[in-house]
């Protein structure tokens, strides 16, 4: 017997039962198994609003799934709406705002705005999608110059708890759109953003690259210039201990680096000017800090693109200081042992500090750096919950009291307090009956 959305929608509707079910329930982060009782892969916004409709009828969880790189806890029961089918991508010259499919990558939007010599402020990685991202408020290479992604959002076409499709802008469902620059969760399914791109005509950005024994130096030094480095730089450094396995380039196999990325858009000499006191840290065995097109901004970062396992915890810090560098590099500095296989904070504190005209419920704002741990390594998972939760206490004289959805690793984040109050009051409005799980 065919499933009752069968014929109350126009994407597929698969049960555990039906061929191609595995396939697409599975997130990029495949360390995570999702076992919805029907997954729908919506094919039109009515689509969404129909599957929205009937869970609400029915009293059952939906759940999104784009790209699964936010996947953090498994789907055991419910409908798993899958948006990848919802894509599309279209750039107005004139006004410089891209409309976008909710079922985009940051991947899919570079080349269509590259073609109007015009760029997204997107993440590191362009692989993950546009929407997921954008509703944590989306911290990337250029957060220092340009904020949180979130900011550049012009308006927002959402279907609510109740079914119903509402345009979320400043001007309309003021509530709605405040909320959904940042506030990620349970305020309704997303099927398609307008966002402002913006003109980087010229770009000077890589990574340099340190071996282990100029770690300590290289991460001491770059924390004690961040409060110097000028408006339009975005640096972060990750220690990253490389498995030697044969995927890895035979020149970080093995080993472990620091990587101190580096994002200036502007030109040449500018950039040369902001990268040399970093370079000045220690001896680089790699620098391929230069002048990269702005389309190829993923590179900056080069986070791996396909699906694999992974796990992932993160904070906010409110500042740093040489107390703190002791800390980290005690924590997962090349002498000290630790089961993450990389280990990143990111400088903010620019861009970032600053809000929206109309506010935004993104967390974070008044935070300094981003904290995050990660691994790939199934076979030390088991490690990751108590070593992640030791880092935690360490650096909580640092920690700010907010955390934020893209970084948290555990699908929940912390609001400050009058912000999760009226988050609460938007999603109550917006999904009365709790369809959003
Ligand atoms: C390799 C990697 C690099 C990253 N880099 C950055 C970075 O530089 N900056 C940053 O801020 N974050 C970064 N992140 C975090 C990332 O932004 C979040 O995990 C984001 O939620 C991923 O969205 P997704 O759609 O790709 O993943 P999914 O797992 O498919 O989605 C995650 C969640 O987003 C919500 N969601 C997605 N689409 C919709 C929709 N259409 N409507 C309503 N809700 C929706 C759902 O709650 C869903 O569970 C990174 C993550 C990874 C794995």
């Amino acid at each position: 017997m065919s499933h009752p959305l069968t014929s109350r929608v126009t994407g597929p509707v698969l049960t555990p039962d039906h061929e191609g079910f595995a396939e697409e329930i599975a997130p990029h982060n495949r360390a995570i198994a999702h076992a919805p009782d029907v997954a729908v892969g919506a094919a039109s916004t009515q689509d969404v609003a129909e599957t929205v409709r009937w869970a609400a009828e029915q009293g059952v969880p939906l759940h999104v799934l784009a790209t699964g790189h936010g996947a953090t806890t498994p789907v055991t029961s419910g409908v798993l709406l899958t948006t990848r089918r919802l894509g599309g991508v279209e750039v107005d010259p004139e006004t410089r705002v891209a409309t976008i499919g909710a079922g985009a990558r940051w991947s899919d939007v570079v080349p269509v705005a590259d073609a109007h010599g015009l760029t997204p402020i997107a993440g590191s990685s362009a692989n993950v999608g546009v929407a997921g991202y954008l509703l944590g408020g989306g911290l990337g290479p250029f957060a220092r110059s340009h904020g949180y992604s979130s900011d550049l959002l012009e308006s927002l076409t959402v279907v609510t708890g109740t079914g119903e499709v509402v345009e979320a802008s400043a001007e309309a469902h003021p509530d709605l759109f405040w909320a959904l620059r940042g506030g990620k969760v349970g305020l309704g399914v997303v099927t398609q953003l307008r966002l402002r791109l913006v003109a980087m005509p010229e770009l000077y950005a890589g990574t340099l690259f340190f071996g282990a024994e100029h770690i300590d130096a290289a991460l001491r030094g770059w924390l004690a210039w961040t409060p110097t480095a000028d408006a339009a730089t975005t640096t972060s450094a990750a220690i990253v201990r490389f498995p030697p396995l044969e995927v890895i380039p035979e020149f970080l196999r093995g080993r472990t680096v620091l990587l101190l990325r580096v994002a200036r858009p502007g030109d040449e000499a500018a950039g040369t000017a902001a990268a040399a006191p970093l370079r000045a840290l220690a001896p680089a065995f790699l620098d391929t800090v230069g002048v990269l097109p702005a389309a190829r901004a993923a590179e900056i970062h080069n986070d791996p693109g396909q699906p694999g396992p992974g796990w992932v915890r993160g904070m906010l810090l409110d500042r740093a200081d040489d107390e703190l560098a002791d800390a980290w590099l005690g924590l997962v500095g090349a002498d000290a042992t630790t089961p993450f296989m990389a280990a990143e904070l990111r400088h903010v504190a620019g861009a970032t500090g600053v809000d929206v005209p109309g506010g935004s419920a993104v967390s974070g704002r008044g935070s300094a750096f981003v904290v995050a741990v990660a691994s790939g390594d199934p076979s030390r998972f088991a490690e990751l919950p108590a070593a992640a939760d030791a880092i935690t206490e360490a650096l909580g004289p640092w920690a700010s009291a907010e955390v934020n959805p893209n970084f948290s690793g555990t699908g929940t984040a912390v609001w400050e307090p009058a912000a999760a109050d009226r988050l609460v009051q938007v999603r109550q409005t917006y999904d009365p009956a709790g369809v959003f799980a």
